[in-house]
């Protein structure tokens, strides 16, 4: 670092290693990569690892790669790679130069695989996976040789070359790394670096039968790229003796491994395996159901890549293993959409108000402020008419004192228009009140009010012959307890497939919402505020006759109090 140039203070553990890796010449820059395997969507917890790796490249003027850790050619397809680029962009990062795969590497790691036969570090094996599992011990209990360990290197040469041309079948032989069967460290009893997989690849097609394991091909793949820092999560700790020893016996560009707490959050689960087991199992429509914490799912439910990152950066980055609440993810869009988002007004339960000494036919525009909390959002004008539409839980027939909204005799504020005074209804034949009769009172309009009346209550409305009919989808956790797979590794007792804690109340669908008609240029993506009701944002569901609005989240942490979903 020039005396010029500011000095930068470290915010977590590996900053302060970045830091210090540049004061003293270790390295001139960094190069950083963010490696996901194309299985699936990315998910919430990848954010972490996505905000960490291109915001280090960004602070230090480094690069942050995109790799695709595409070695597992039967998971992967081309869908979840062109997922996995919109989301990182979508989070507001944008990776150096192409984007790398580990395919790109396969005829070099082919090669250095080749290069640890002929020092005698790496041999074919033909043990079936079982015996290759006991051969392995346990912790406390050293290893045994495997009876092919002793081979000849141009036995091994030949045979490792027939394993490339296909004259094998899936799991007839495998390459393993040469090192120590007694090892402390399992990962170095003679972990396996190729199998035999007869499946296509989506970009090397049929070229390949042999495929590298991730412990061989990850750090290689680290070492091409120049990588300095590859940062991971805290469960690789044990495989960092593996990755050290590759790069040492191959005498390649030394990358060094450091690792950080995963992010959990309760209430879900956050592996791909799981989320795409309910993409495919119909527990959610799709990766991009607004209950999914996939990055796409948090997206179209209305969550914006800022309230993404300001979570990511309140919390930090530690070796310490948490669950994060999900009351701080909710906080943080409530924060972000506080600021931003427009207020509108939605009757979600709608109940009939007719005003009866209103003028028929007559119509008034109320002007109402767009967004308090922001003074050049201006307001907008919103039509009052002789009948219009409340929350249906904003009256009450018998009410108690407290109860500052309508009543039979009381009177209520109408939001940017007027106060309002109940003075009858109508039931139905079950007995279920479907219309008010209210007067309103011409002194006391918004702006203008002359009435010295002092009214406690404020609710919102919308004239019945503007209102625009809408659908709304409410949401819930997807699940029951906070740790749906709490009954894995559990002994003994009853164990719960993390599904069976599904939260079937989820979704709730209201298809008679009316909302005001400001609304009806509404854009997919856009949010807003419904006043009381929540932040809303226009699902990609909406057509021409009719918008669909996903409940991000509700204006107040409402849910920590409740003892069950
Ligand atoms: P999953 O089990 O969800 O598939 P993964 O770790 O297998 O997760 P990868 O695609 O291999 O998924 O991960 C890409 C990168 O994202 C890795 O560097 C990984 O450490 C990181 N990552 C994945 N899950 C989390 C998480 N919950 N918190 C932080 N980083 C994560
Ligand atoms: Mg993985």
């Amino acid at each position: 670092m020039s005396d010029s140039e500011a000095p930068v203070f470290p915010s977590n553990f590996i900053e302060e290693i970045i830091i210090s890796d540049l004061n003293n010449g270790k390295y001139n820059s960094i190069v950083v990569r963010f490696p996901p395997e194309p299985n699936g969507y990315l998910h919430i917890g990848h954010a972490k690892s996505i905000c960490l790796n291109f915001s280090l490249a960004q602070k230090f003027g480094g690069k942050c790669n995109l790799r695709f850790d595409d070695t597992n050619p039967a998971k992967e397809e081309v869908e979840y790679v062109d997922s996995i680029k919109r989301d990182i962009e979508w989070l507001g990062f944008r990776w150096d130069a192409d984007v790398r795969y580990a395919s790109d590497y396969f005829d070099q790691l082919y090669d250095w695989a080749v290069q640890l036969i002929k020092d005698g570090k790496a041999y074919v094996d033909d043990s079936t996976a079982e015996e290759i599992a006991q051969q392995k011990g346990t912790p406390t209990c050293p290893g045994m040789p495997s009876p092919y360990r002793d081979r000849t290197v141009e036995e091994n040469l030949d045979l490792f070359e027939a394993m490339k041309n296909g004259k094998h079948r899936p799991g007839e032989k495998v390459l393993r790394a040469k090192i120590d069967m007694s090892a402390g460290n399992m990962h170095l009893r003679d972990p396996l670096m190729y199998r035999i997989l007869d499946h296509p690849h989506h970009r090397t097609g049929d070229k390949w039968k042999i495929y590298p394991m991730y412990d061989w091909a990850h750090g290689q793949s680290d070492s091409i790229e120049g990588v300095t820092h590859s940062l991971c999560t805290l469960e690789f700790i044990p495989h960092r003796d593996l990755y050290d020893w590759f790069i040492e016996q191959l005498g390649i560009h030394v990358s060094k491994q450091y690792e950080f707490s995963r992010f959990n959050l309760n209430y879900c689960v956050m592996s791909k395996r799981k989320l795409r087991r309910m993409v495919e199992e119909g527990f959610v429509t799709g990766w991009d159901d607004p209950r999914m914490i996939t990055l796409a799912g948090l997206r179209r439910r209305g969550y914006s890549p800022a309230s993404i990152r300001n979570l990511m950066e309140r919390i930090g980055v530690t070796k310490q293993d948490s669950v994060i609440d999900m009351s701080q993810l909710e906080f943080s869009i409530r924060e972000d959409l506080n600021q931003k988002a427009s207020r509108r007004m939605a009757v979600l339960n709608p109940l009939k108000v007719v005003i009866t000494n209103w003028v028929e036919g007559q119509v008034e525009e109320m002007e109402v402020e767009n967004n308090p909390e922001d003074p050049v959002a201006g307001s907008r004008a919103v039509p009052f008419s002789r009948v219009l539409y409340i929350e249906r839980d904003d009256f009450l027939e018998d009410a108690p004192r407290k109860f500052f909204r309508l009543a039979p005799g009381r009177e209520v504020r109408l939001k940017g228009a007027y106060v309002i005074q109940c003075n009858g209804f109508v039931k139905d034949d079950e007995g279920e009140v479907v219309e008010l009769h209210c007067t309103f009172d011409p002194h006391t309009r918004s702006g203008n009010d002359t009435s010295g009346k002092r009214v406690k209550g404020t609710i919102h409305w919308v004239s019945a012959d503007h209102a625009i009919d809408v659908e709304v989808r409410l949401y819930d956790r997807l699940f029951t307890v906070e740790n749906p797979v709490q009954d894995e590794n559990k002994e003994g007792k009853e164990q719960f497939d993390f599904l069976h804690y599904f939260n079937h109340n989820s979704l709730k669908v209201l298809s008679a919402v009316k909302v005001e008609p400001s609304l009806v240029n509404a854009k997919v993506g856009e949010s807003f505020q419904f006043m009381r009701k929540g932040y809303f944002a226009v699902d990609p569901d909406s057509t021409e006759e009719k918008l669909v609005f996903n409940r991000t989240v509700t204006l107040r942490d409402s849910w920590s109090k409740r003892k069950n979903p």
